[in-house]
């Protein structure tokens, strides 16, 4: 693309963020905050940011773009990535790849389908790959490969994990703990379960601002390779998968109005932040804390569906 057109795209992107996010001003601070983790809940809900990294490597934002939070269940994407570098194919042993239906945090299915989660986005299935990443490691060197993983993503040394979140996680995960120790009893996990959850906790605990988190995820909207540092991540077929699994598993049982909506691969966290691919284009992120019934950004949603819509930027087609 010349200079000239690369420029008046990203003046259309700009355009489009600040307009969306002037639009949706009356709808910040709905929802609800994820107060199962007390550390979320002191969480201002009026913040709200977005962030669009192109494959050209610019990055547009507006609002709180650049104030980090609590990535949450974002984390699980680049988990997943870092996992299947490790086993490839064999992670499909032990995790799913069909949607769940189901709570993010739910233990039925796992019984009915005896401790193999449906997918690597749920907290079981996040659980397992965090498991693989654990192999061989303490688990501060599975922390640390993971931030370092996000840290060379995103081309940005200052990412880290905030320990208040990470230790509000482990004090109140009573619920990630059964799950961890039902699939333990199925021969799911191979190291202890505290071990395991620490790892998984920390993960959760990430703190990326939206720019940050749009320049990280910018690998799958361009084939696997970053961009940004040249660095080749994953394979293009790998790329393509993981694309797929966040547009059919991203949002939980909410994956199926993401796409309707939407129309884009994403992947959602419990701190109110979005993470979406408009592949060979950009890389989206979204943060507004205020949570709907299924644990997903209200706003960040409604911003999403605003942006792929005036951008033409759905999947589906335009
Ligand atoms: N750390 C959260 C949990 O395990 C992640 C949930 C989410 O972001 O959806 O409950």
């Amino acid at each position: 693309m010349c200079a000239s057109a690369a420029s008046s795209e990203s003046d259309a992107i700009l355009q489009c963020i600040q307009a969306v996010r002037a639009d949706l001003a009356l709808l910040v601070g709905q929802g609800s905050l994820a107060d199962y983790i007390p550390e979320l809940a002191k969480v201002d809900p009026s913040k709200f940011g977005i962030a669009v990294a192109t494959v050209d490597g610019r990055v547009l934002s507006a609002g709180d773009a650049d104030e980090p939070f609590s990535v949450q269940s974002i984390s699980k994407v680049f988990a997943l990535t870092l996992a299947l570098g490790k086993v490839g194919d064999a992670l499909w042993k032990r995790v799913g790849r069909e949607p769940s239906g189901t709570a993010f945090n739910s233990i039925v299915q796992l019984e009915h389908e005896r401790g193999l989660p449906r997918n690597p986005f749920i907290n079981a299935g996040a659980i397992v790959v965090t498991d693989v990443l654990l192999a061989g490691h303490q688990p501060k060197e599975a922390i640390g490969e993971m931030v370092r993983f996000v840290r060379s993503l995103a081309d940005d040394e200052t990412i880290a994990i905030d320990p208040s979140v990470a230790e509000s996680e482990k004090a109140h995960g009573f619920r990630n703990a059964a799950l961890a120790s039902f699939m333990k009893s199925w021969g799911n996990l191979v190291h202890p379960v505290e071990l395991t959850l620490g790892v998984y906790f920390h993960s959760c605990a990430l703190a990326m601002s939206c720019a940050q988190l749009a320049r990280a995820g910018l690998f799958l909207a361009n084939g696997g390779r970053s961009p940004l540092t040249g660095l080749n991540v994953v394979s293009r077929a790998r790329a393509r998968r993981i694309n797929a699994l966040m547009l059919t598993c991203g949002h939980y049982d909410g994956s199926g109005d993401f796409a309707f909506r939407v129309g884009l691969p994403g992947k959602s966290g419990v701190g109110g932040g979005i993470l979406a691919i408009v592949p060979g284009v950009a890389a989206i992120a979204v943060w507004s804390p205020g949570l709907d019934v299924h644990g997903n950004s209200l706003v960040g949603t409604r911003a999403l569906e605003l942006i792929t819509q005036r951008m033409g930027w759905s999947i589906f087609g335009p």
